[in-house]
This record gives structure tokens, sequence and C-alpha cells, in this order.
């Protein structure tokens, strides 16, 4: 019996010119599509003249849905998953689905292609050590607090989705948490006819969305914290040291809180106190 595959399949995010020949040829011999908008996918399919089956698949399907896909490749079937737009999982259906494909040692094979993140992140001139994907900011009020407090305190870029109905509160919540000054870019209707990236600070893009509010789709990327470099000299940490044994504190425990409130390694504090 044939191997069953479950294809991962990118499509464009808006220019249809970045799809890729892999993607074509995949979704051209696949045995079913799994679509999340069988309707939106129908037209992908028709501009690059491919006929084939599809099935609807979205964040709605139930287990049952999930389950006649995992039996479908467990009969040696090729499945080739795709979303709206982009890569699969990504703020998009799927992940369970994959994560109980590779349980049932079914082989997932990616079929890479555009995704919004990276598409964003690559222009923005924001990158630096890394980044990390928020995605959509939850709708629910405790989750946002704990995703905004994370973000608070995050040194890496940062990039999120968001809805053009929600994207002033939005920006005002994150003037909010870091401040108006923190640089961000605002990635409007990537490739596509009215491609758009608003460059400067949380302040400033919340002043040009209120003159004049904004369409489409938009990413928004945000600078990370500055990291503090903090430079304690040897003198200083003397100082502290003697000011926790004067507070009549050992000197092993006063070695353990000099460190933890000057936030420096335990060792090199210690090699000091033994100058004490
Ligand atoms: N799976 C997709 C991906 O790989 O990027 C993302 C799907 S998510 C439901 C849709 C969101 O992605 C939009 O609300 C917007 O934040 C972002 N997005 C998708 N296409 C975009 C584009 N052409 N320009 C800017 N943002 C886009």
């Amino acid at each position: 019996m044939a191997e069953g595959t479950l294809f991962v399949v990118a499509t464009p995010i808006g220019n249809m010119e970045d799809m890729t020949f892999r993607a074509i040829e995949t979704l051209k011999t696949a045995d079913v599509i799994a679509a999340e908008d069988t309707r939106h996918t129908v037209k992908l399919l028709n501009h690059f003249e491919i006929k084939n089956k599809l099935m609807s698949f979205h964040e709605h399907s139930d287990v049952s849905r999930r389950d006649e896909i995992l039996d479908m490749l467990r009969q040696g079937m090729k499945v080739a998953l795709v979303s709206d737009a982009g890569t699969p999982l990504i703020s998009d259906p799927g992940a369970e689905l994959v994560a109980a494909a590779v349980q049932n040692g079914i082989r997932v094979i990616p079929i890479p292609g555009a995704s919004a993140v990276v598409t964003a992140l690559s222009a923005s001139g924001l990158l630096k050590d890394g980044f990390v994907f928020e995605g959509f900011l939850p709708a629910d009020n405790k989750a946002r607090k704990a995703a905004l407090l994370r973000i608070q305190s995050e040194t890496r870029t940062m990039v999120l989705y968001e809805a053009p109905h929600r994207i002033e509160k939005t920006l005002e919540i994150l003037k909010d948490t870091l401040g108006a000054e923190r640089p961000m870019v605002l990635a409007r209707e990537m490739t596509k006819v009215y491609e758009e990236f608003i460059r400067g600070s949380i302040g400033e893009t919340l002043v040009r969305i209120k003159d004049k509010p904004l369409k489409g789709e938009m990413v928004l990327i945000l600078a990370g914290a500055e990291k503090e470099e903090k430079i304690v000299t040897d003198e200083e940490i003397t100082a502290e040291l003697k000011s926790w044994m004067g507070k009549g504190k050992t000197k092993k425990d006063a070695v353990g809180l000099t460190a933890s409130s000057l936030e420096i390694l335990k060792n090199r504090v210690y090699q000091i106190s033994l100058k004490l």
C-alpha cells in the first residue's frame, strides 16, 4: 500500500506570482485538498488551472473531520492542507491535524512559500537578535494581559497580526505597554497593489492612523526593549557585601544577597568576598 502523506502547502498572501512550482504540482497530484475555505481555494485552483477534489477543514471543524483526514492518510492517500493565504498553521488551522499525523507515524511534508510574518520582518529594518511571533493579541482579557506582560519585557523584535477594525485600539494598548517612542513598522497589503510600510514610533503611527484610517491586511513589527548593559564595578560589589554583613548577615548569605540584588554571577561576588 502507498504511504499516506500530509503536505502542508503555503499559498500566496496576495500576489498570485508568489505561488511556487512545487505548490502547484502538489495541489495537482494530491488525492484531495483540505482547505480552510473551499470557495476561496477554488479561485486559487482556477487561476492555476488545477482540477482536484476539495474538502473543507477549518477552525470550527470538529474532531470527526480531523479523524476522517487521518483515516485517508492511513489508507495511503496524499492530502494537501492549505489555508486562505500564506502558510497553514501560522495563525491558521492545522496544528492539531499535523500533530495527530506525526503521532500516528504519518509522513508530513512542508511545501514552503509565503507567510506574512517573515515577509514583513524581511523588509522591516527592525530585525536584530531574532524575533518572537505573537500572532493576534488574544481577545480574552486575562490571556491578553499575559501576552502584554511578555511583550513589555521582550528584547527581541516582535511580530503581531491585526485586523483593520482593531488596529487603533491595539496601538493604544501597545502605546500604554511599550511607550509612545518605541520604533515600529506597520506592513500593510504586502505583495499587493497598495503595499505600504509605515515606519516610525508607536505614537507617530497612531497619529497617522487617526488622521486617515487604514484598510487592508496588516502586520505590526515592534522593536524589542533596549537591553540594559549593567556594568558593576568590584568596588560596588564590595560595598554591597559590606552593607549586608553590616546588617548582621553571614558572609555566605551576603554573597547570595549581593549577587541577586546586583544581578551578577555569584562566583564573581564570592571571589571578591574572599578579600574581606
Ligand atoms: N497563514 C497566514 C501567514 O502565513 O501569514 C496568516 C493568516 S492570518 C488568519 C491573517 C493575517 O495575516 C492578517 O490579519 C494579517 O495580519 C496578516 N496578513 C496576511 N496577508 C497579509 C498581507 N498581504 N499584508 C499584510 N498582512 C497580511
